[in-house]
């Protein structure tokens, strides 16, 4: 008799899906938890960048009420309050999650855990728990490149949301996600903010025209950019700056370093060589499409299998885990036309097939809809800011493959409209629909 049907490490997105969901199937289930509940979409991701997201565009709505005719005296912002009023937040959010599992009767062990091998999770506080099925749900971690001075100068998007203060200079290494949103942030709260990227493009895999119009926009309103730049040192000086010593750009004096080089598998340290469960170059958990392991009973999801690191993909994987090891069920994921966001200013969001992927896939065969427009908002505002909309079609069917989006609110619009990608509706299906007026949605209609 083992002492849990299914023992889950790491209390996520995924960790906690799948153990509330084991539970409600009847299982007997035990979560190890080293740091917070929530995991890093609830506690130091998705969650409190969003709220930082809504804070920093703030900045933006104080400039441009004036021609709505309002008028604010003596505006100020002060971060520390913000900070705090969003780590209060996180504070009940993971208080909620908590509260979840233990409405649904899972024990949280609030440790450190390792797989000893043969059904065993060994624990930091010394005890040793047997389990049927063991989860590794464990999440990513940080990357920061082996530059000298890095590791023990830079910060990353852990650290972020805990700053005594505003950096008044940052650089943000990379130009993926989080520089691009970090970027957004710092920039909108007056900080001066420069982005160096190794290659010459930003937001690698996303659409070639969101990402021109990003760059662009992010240019005027003050971010700067340094490409194919390389860290060479980072030094702290006498007065607490940071001397940035580089090659491919000017070296740089800045308050803050802030690296976002991607996020690698959390797997060191965890016993994987014991239990025989294998991983792939990157670190990333081997598991096939049931989310099985190499090693029997052992099953891993969300960020550590790095299939795709986003939250709700995690959420999906953890689910139907539980759905198929407890539930008598066969659950597997459709990876296709998963949406996604980057919460910059302002924000890109994309569903399916970029252009250029989609003349790779298709042959050629493709028919694109482009809308390059002023929200009427900005218009009034006088915000020189222009929002782009495309359409991927496949010019075979008809279907509309892919949909691209930047400007205002684009992931809330994109999420209601990734539906007609995933359900395999046509541009006619598009056509026919009547546009809802005035909205900036409309133009997703009105593409001719
Ligand atoms: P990304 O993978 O988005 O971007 C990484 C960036 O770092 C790229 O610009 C890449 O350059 C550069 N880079 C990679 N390795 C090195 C290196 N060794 N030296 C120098 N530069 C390097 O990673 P992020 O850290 O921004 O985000 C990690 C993941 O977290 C994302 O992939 C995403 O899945 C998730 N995330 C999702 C969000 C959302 O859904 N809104 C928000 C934040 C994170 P190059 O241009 O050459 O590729």
């Amino acid at each position: 008799m083992s002492d849990y049907d299914l023992f889950v490490i790491g209390a996520g997105s995924g960790g906690v899906r799948a153990s509330r969901i084991a539970a409600s199937h009847g299982a007997k289930v035990g979560i190890a938890e080293e740091y917070r509940v929530g995991g890093t979409c609830v506690i130091r991701g998705c969650v409190p960048k969003k709220l930082l997201v809504y804070g920093a565009h703030f900045a933006e709505d104080l400039q441009d009420c004036v021609k709505f005719g309002w008028d604010i005296e003596g505006k100020s912002f002060d971060w520390a309050k913000l900070r705090d009023n969003v780590a209060a937040e996180v504070d009940r959010l993971e208080g909620l999650y908590r509260q979840t599992l233990g409405n649904n009767d899972v024990e949280i062990f609030e440790c450190r855990a390792r797989l000893a091998g043969g059904g065993k999770v060994e624990l930091s506080d010394g005890r040793t728990i047997t389990a049927d099925k063991i989860l590794i749900a464990v999440g990513a971690e940080p990357f920061i490149p082996e530059i000298e001075g890095c590791k023990d100068h830079a910060i990353t998007s852990n650290d972020v949301f805990h700053l005594p203060e505003l950096p008044k200079r940052i650089a943000i290494a990379g130009g993926g996600y989080i520089a691009n949103e970090f970027a957004g942030i710092f920039n909108e709260f007056g900080s001066k903010v420069t982005i160096i990227n190794r290659s010459d493009q930003i937001l690698r895999g996303y659409d070639e025209q969101m990402r021109d119009r990003l760059l662009q926009i992010s240019m005027t309103k003050g971010i700067d950019f340094r490409f194919n730049a390389k860290f060479k040192k980072v030094e702290k000086q006498g007065d607490g700056s940071l001397l940035l010593t580089m090659d491919g750009c000017d070296d740089m004096e800045v308050d803050q370093l802030l690296f976002a080089t991607g996020r690698v598998p959390n797997t060191q340290d965890l016993g994987l060589d014991k239990a025989r469960v294998e991983t792939e170059d990157r670190g990333a958990i081997k598991v096939d499409e049931y989310n099985r392991t190499t090693a029997e009973d052992v099953y891993a999801v969300g960020d550590v299998t790095d299939r795709i690191q986003l939250t709700p993909v995690a959420i999906r994987e953890g689910h139907a885990f539980a759905d198929t090891q407890f539930g008598g069920m066969d659950r597997t994921i459709d990876y296709d036309n998963v949406p996604n966001a980057v919460f910059s200013h302002p924000p890109i969001a994309g569903v399916g097939l970029t252009e250029s992927e989609a003349r790779n896939k298709l042959g050629g065969q493709i028919k694109t809809f482009t809308s390059d427009f002023r929200a009427m908002k900005n218009v009034l505002a006088g915000r020189n800011e222009r929002s782009l909309y495309k359409l991927v079609v496949d010019a075979s069917n008809d279907r509309v493959v892919g949909i691209h989006m930047i400007g205002p609110e684009a992931p809330e619009i994109l999420q209601a409209a990734a539906i007609a990608v995933k359900a395999g509706l046509t541009k006619s299906d598009f056509d026919e629909t009547v546009a809802l007026h005035p909205t900036m949605a409309e133009e997703l209609v009105l593409m001719r």
